[in-house]
């Protein structure tokens, strides 16, 4: 496409104001849009995404999904071959094909021990939707109906259907859809030290997050919780990154009551920490896992549900039919492309990278960033990382978040060339496995640029 026109001649002008009439956009004001046309991205390649003849690296790989990068010829060949052996066709009433086949014995190989059975889907919402509605089944089909309060915690982000985000955290994702009561879910602290730990030393912190688990369960009654969902690491809502101990602690918790626990790796899942999954990083287990994002890195839509065996030889039990599925549940393009996805991760060593090089290099860089007025606690893990922004570093007090300083930093950021992401009072990034020292060092550089620039701006 040049950068005047698409294939169809419509000029990108025509585009933007084609887009600004009819397209809704995920999370996103209508005012924004009313304001200023949307930026076009039309190209990407590497670290870096093009549009409207400017050039951007971009430190959050898309939504934290393009993991070996963009432009990849090898995903683009897969796709097109797979496309022409077999374009479409459906799971349902024991079909399948070879590329799902093949994934699903790969993700078996690649998960913890005793997770050998895979769901597709097409979406993280999706994986946890498919996990709510099989959780409901395991009890059921356990004899236990009543069992059937799941709990999430403060801060948690698991999709955007009805069902997960009555899930999630943000208040101010389930007040416009009246989800704040009701739903069935409970929600428990976060092990998020630094906004909510006041006096307390980190380790009492998280230890008291724990405990909130075990308190929860009893007041609503251990026969009556179903399950937990974990991200390991929060990630949409600020890269809230779990004290070690607190994670295998919940599990315990979970094991002594009897209660599911569903580690939600869609960010993590697939290297993003330095092992395969959040799992082995953190040192736990979970008995349903879920997979999005890094799975295809982005490329096609698909995600996975992770089943260990005691859950799925419930499940597909005798002649028990799970009554859920999606048209493109297993679809042999998407599973083509996640093959090979895995394939690059697993010939090029980024996983490894992550955990050895490129991931403890990016850490050294951004708590250079620490030292900075604005900068409150820089966490990271792997490739996520998150900045967390004060008024007061000793009080560890924050900006309202109506004052957006975050967006005002992320926007001074991007006029220099390099996306991060806004969220509340954090900065988040997340970028590809490609990602190099030299590219690590100019987008520190740029940050400290926008912090120091925005902190001048409000002093
Ligand atoms: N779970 C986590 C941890 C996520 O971060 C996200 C998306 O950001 C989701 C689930 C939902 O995934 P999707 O947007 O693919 O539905």
């Amino acid at each position: 496409m040049s950068q005047e026109t698409d294939q169809e001649g419509a000029s990108l002008i025509e585009l933007q104001e084609i887009d600004q009439k009819h397209h809704i956009h995920p999370f996103t004001a209508a005012s924004a849009l009313r304001q200023a046309p949307p930026f076009l991205i039309d190209g990407a390649s590497g670290c870096y995404v093009s549009g409207q003849g400017i050039k951007l690296l971009d430190m959050m790989a898309g939504l934290g999904c393009v993991n070996v990068g963009y432009g990849r010829k090898e995903m683009v060949n897969t796709a097109a071959e797979a496309m022409q052996a077999l374009s479409y066709y459906h799971s349902f009433s024991a079909v399948s094909n070879p590329t799902a086949a093949a994934l699903s014995g790969l993700i078996a190989n690649l998960a913890p021990e005793g997770m050998n059975r895979v769901f597709f889907a097409n979406s993280g919402s999706e994986a946890n939707e498919t996990v709510l509605k099989l959780i409901r089944y395991y009890w059921r089909s356990k004899g236990k109906p009543e069992k059937k309060i799941i709990l999430t915690r403060d801060y948690a982000y698991h999709g955007s259907t009805l069902a997960t985000t009555a899930l999630n955290g943000n208040p101010a994702m389930l007040e416009p859809y009246g989800l704040e009561t009701e739903t069935g879910i409970e929600r428990v602290r976060a092990p998020y030290w630094y906004r909510q730990g006041g006096s307390d030393t980190p380790e009492q912190h998280w230890k008291k997050a724990a405990q909130d688990i075990e308190d929860k369960i009893i007041e609503l009654g251990a026969e009556n919780v179903a399950a937990m969902f974990v991200e390991p690491i929060q990630a949409t809502m600020g890269a809230i990154i779990p004290p070690e101990g607190y994670l295998p602690e919940v599990e315990r918790i979970c094991r002594k009551y009897n209660v599911l626990l569903v580690a939600d790796e869609v960010v993590t899942g697939l290297g993003r920490t330095g092992h395969w999954f959040a799992q082995e990083t953190f040192g736990f287990k979970a008995d349903i896992m879920t997979l999005a994002k890094g799975l295809s890195s982005g490329y096609v839509p698909i995600s996975a549900v992770v089943l260990h065996d005691d859950i799925a030889s419930v499940v597909e039990d005798g002649e028990n039919i799970f009554q859920h599925g999606f048209t493109t549940s297993a679809h042999p393009v998407m599973a083509a492309v996640a093959l090979r996805n895995i394939d690059i991760l697993m010939k090029e060593g980024l996983v490894d990278r992550v955990r050895t090089d490129i991931g403890p290099y990016f850490a050294k860089k951004l708590a250079s960033l620490a030292d900075l007025p604005l900068v409150g606690e820089v966490r990271t893990c792997g490739l996520i990382a998150g900045i967390e922004l004060v008024s007061d570093k000793t009080t560890r007090a924050q900006y309202p978040i109506e004052a957006g300083i975050c967006s005002h930093v992320s926007q001074a950021a991007l006029l220099r060339g390099v996306i991060v992401r806004p969220t509340g009072n954090n900065i988040v990034l997340c970028p590809p496995f490609i990602v190099t020292h030299k590219e690590i060092d100019a987008a520190v550089d740029v940050l400290a640029e926008a912090l120091t620039e925005i902190e001048n701006a409000i002093k």
